[in-house]
């Protein structure tokens, strides 16, 4: 996630639309060499309350906020959630978490 204290709303949820292959592209330029983690998915939704982006290890799915798409680069946010999809539940927001997005943003946007 990208934000603190978001909460979805109920709207949110139908309006799903896969963009898997997109996030694949950008995932190739983050970490090229690497396969795309196995089963995992990525869907806008309409909005999420506080959330640019949500990380749902249990389901392997990353929602992106697309409310949000033209205030926050959505590129910015999937690179993100990409670090929760590598590094799972345990690794919280902190230094660790704050280099791995930086070094992962610089090999997207060189
Ligand atoms: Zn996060």
């Amino acid at each position: 996630m990208l934000r603190a204290g978001w909460s979805m709303t109920k709207k949110a949820r139908p309006k799903v639309k896969a963009v898997t292959p997109w996030a694949r592209q950008v995932w190739r330029l983050a970490y090229s060499g690497e396969p795309w983690p196995k089963s995992w998915r990525v869907e806008w939704v309409g909005f999420m309350r506080g959330a640019l982006g949500l990380t749902l290890y249990r389901e392997r799915r990353v929602l992106l906020s697309l409310g949000d798409r033209k205030r926050h680069n959505p590129i910015a946010t999937l690179v993100h959630e990409f670090i929760h999809m590598r590094c799972g539940p345990s690794l919280r927001h902190g230094r660790e978490f704050q280099s791995l997005e930086r070094a992962a943003l610089l090999r997207v946007w060189p």
